[in-house]
């Protein structure tokens, strides 16, 4: 049993197809879902899901891309909606300086996830990290708001990367980028960071090239990680399983 640790069950491309989707997950073994946000449109949808699925773990916040468009007083909003809803946790939030080239939309990104993060810490919640060529950055604000709790996603450094991260005490997640042969960073990290920080996922419905990416795959990309590592689907399972295990503590 393996859970899908970003999947954006959300998104309109599911509109209509969501039971489908998940019955096929569940099929191939997926028993668990951890469902971000991108934008405060979505929070409804992610916390509707959340409340009708035991196996739905929601998360709510502001990605990067949307840090330009944030409305003022979206995180009041924010705060308050995650003080009503306790089982919730905080993302998908973080930088991208791979998308923002200036450097005051970079700052934009860092208020936005300043402010965050000051949130995760005072009501103790896992985040849900996105990171694009801003590892520096982003390490010094999680130094700086004491998070210790949470997962790096689709990561695609360097392993030294992955290790401050690892040592700042979050995980590391692995997945849709197994699926390309020549991503050698990711194949790297899925075979030699230790195996009690990795997490998989799939980041449907998004990093498929001509279809659309479903947490079904995640079994494809675990049998690639257990190769990649020299271990068996069961043995990735259980510790993969326990480091998200990790995180579940009561957010009170
Ligand atoms: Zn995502």
């Amino acid at each position: 049993m393996f859970t899908d640790s970003h999947c954006h069950l959300a998104d309109a491309a599911f509109a209509g197809c969501l039971p489908q989707i998940l019955h096929q997950a569940r099929q191939a073994g997926i028993h668990r879902f951890i469902v971000p946000a991108a934008e405060a449109a979505d929070w409804p949808a992610v916390y509707a899901l959340s409340e009708a699925s035991p196996d739905i773990l929601g998360a709510l916040g502001i990605h990067p891309w949307f840090a330009e468009q944030a409305e003022s007083g979206c995180i009041e909003k924010l705060s308050r909606q995650l003080q009503r809803q306790p089982e919730m946790w905080i993302g998908e939030i973080g930088l991208d300086y791979h998308r923002s080239r200036s450097e005051e939309d970079r700052a934009k990104q860092r208020d936005l996830l300043s402010q965050q993060l000051a949130i995760a810490r005072q009501l103790n919640r896992p985040v849900i990290l996105h990171n694009l060529r801003s590892s520096n950055d982003l390490l010094a604000l999680l130094k700086q708001h004491g998070i210790r709790r949470g997962i790096v996603h689709a990561f695609s450094g360097s392993l030294e990367e992955a290790e401050a991260f690892i040592q700042q005490g979050l995980l590391i997640g692995i997945g849709s980028l197994l699926l390309n042969p020549t991503a050698k960073k990711a194949r790297r990290a899925a075979a030699e960071l230790p195996l009690s920080s990795l997490v998989l996922e799939t980041d449907s419905p998004f990093m498929l090239a001509n279809s659309t990416n479903t947490p079904a795959n995640l079994r494809d990309i675990a049998a690639i990680a257990a190769e990649l590592r020299g271990i068996s689907l069961s043995e990735l399972a259980q510790q993969t399983e326990k480091n998200i295990d990790s995180l579940l503590t009561v957010n009170r």
